[in-house]
């Protein structure tokens, strides 16, 4: 009984770091790389039509004087 109460969980425990992984593809900032709300509040911006994530709103001057080097 116990045996199986510990599968569920290591599939879940799997189950929840697939997402976590999944999620941290889209969640970085496109200046740092650093992990969106890890710095406080993420902002979007647009450029060029296309949305953008980042940290924090310098990191959208950054961007924005440098394009290329992030795009
Ligand atoms: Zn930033």
């Amino acid at each position: 009984m116990k045996k199986s109460i510990n599968k569920i969980k290591n599939i879940l425990l799997i189950l929840a770091a697939m997402l976590f992984l999944g999620c941290e593809e889209k969640g970085v900032c496109v200046v740092t790389g650093n992990k969106l709300g890890s710095m406080g509040d993420p902002v979007s911006f647009k450029h060029e039509g296309k949305k953008y994530w980042v940290c924090c709103a310098p990191c959208i001057k950054k961007f924005k004087k440098n394009p290329d080097k992030y795009k």
